[in-house]
């Protein structure tokens, strides 16, 4: 099974991702993740991106689309994956295409933006998992702390809102248009991806429903 999340940023793409990947054993694929670790590990690729991602711009779809090539010949990808926080920007959406990657489901998670300032800012990470969590609607057994390793929680640099409002301001102009990209996609090919919108607001395990209906 091969799928994309799409959604703004703290839409709850990752959070769902967790579940989706355990219900269906596919892995999950975060750029977001992939380029935290690379900044974090101080690598070339992570030098390269640390700033952009600080001021809550996009890195350049060149970087992008390798990084994905290259993830997705992994063998823990050969049964499918989840994207999630890619394609971003139509030529991400075109190199998929061009690439002859099929996308089985498109599931775009619909919330408003002053719900997504609001998740944002309360949202807590663990740095080595990518493990989400919310200091109201989603909080940790212990405050602050992992449930799985008990280390610390972080709050991510580009989770401030003057940083989620550029964020937010991004998604508008160069992600949304993917939603008509998907809708054409699906209706001009046969086998083209099955696009759904759903609601993302709700408690978790709603929006997870949702989810699991639109999977089919
Ligand atoms: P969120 O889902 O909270 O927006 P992500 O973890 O998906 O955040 O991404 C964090 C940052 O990493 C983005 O703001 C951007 O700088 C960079 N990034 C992640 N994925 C992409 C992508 N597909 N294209 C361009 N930049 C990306
Ligand atoms: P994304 O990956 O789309 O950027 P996340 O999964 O990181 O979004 O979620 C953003 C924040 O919102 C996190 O703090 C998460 O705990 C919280 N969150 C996720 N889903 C919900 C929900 N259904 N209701 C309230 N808060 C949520």
């Amino acid at each position: 099974m091969r799928v994309i999340l799409l959604g703004p940023p703290g839409a709850g793409k990752g959070t769902q991702a967790q579940f989706i990947t355990e219900k269906y054993g596919i892995p999950q694929i975060s750029t977001g993740d992939m380029l935290r670790s690379a900044v974090k590990a101080g690598t070339e690729l992570g030098l390269k991106v640390k700033d952009i991602m600080a001021s809550g711009g996009l890195v350049s779809d060149e970087i992008i689309i390798a990084l994905v090539q290259e993830r997705i010949q992994q063998p823990d990808c050969s049964h499918g994956f989840l994207f999630d926080g890619f394609p971003r920007t139509i030529p991400q959406a075109q190199a998929l295409v061009d690439a002859g990657v099929d996308i089985e489901y498109v599931i775009e998670i619909s919330v408003d933006d002053e719900q997504i300032v609001s998740r944002l800012s309360g949202r807590r990470v663990h740095e080595n998992s990518g493990r989400v969590y919310h200091v109201e609607h989603n909080p940790p057994m212990t405050a602050g702390l992992d449930n799985e390793t008990q280390e610390p929680l972080i709050q991510r640099e580009d989770d401030k809102e003057a940083t989620i409002r550029n964020r937010l301001s991004i998604y508008h102009n160069q992600t949304k248009p993917l939603v008509e990209f998907y809708t054409d996609l699906s209706k001009s090919q046969t086998d083209g991806p099955i696009f759904s919108t759903i609601d993302g607001l709700g408690q978790l395990d709603e929006v997870q429903a949702r989810i699991v209906k639109a999977l089919g």
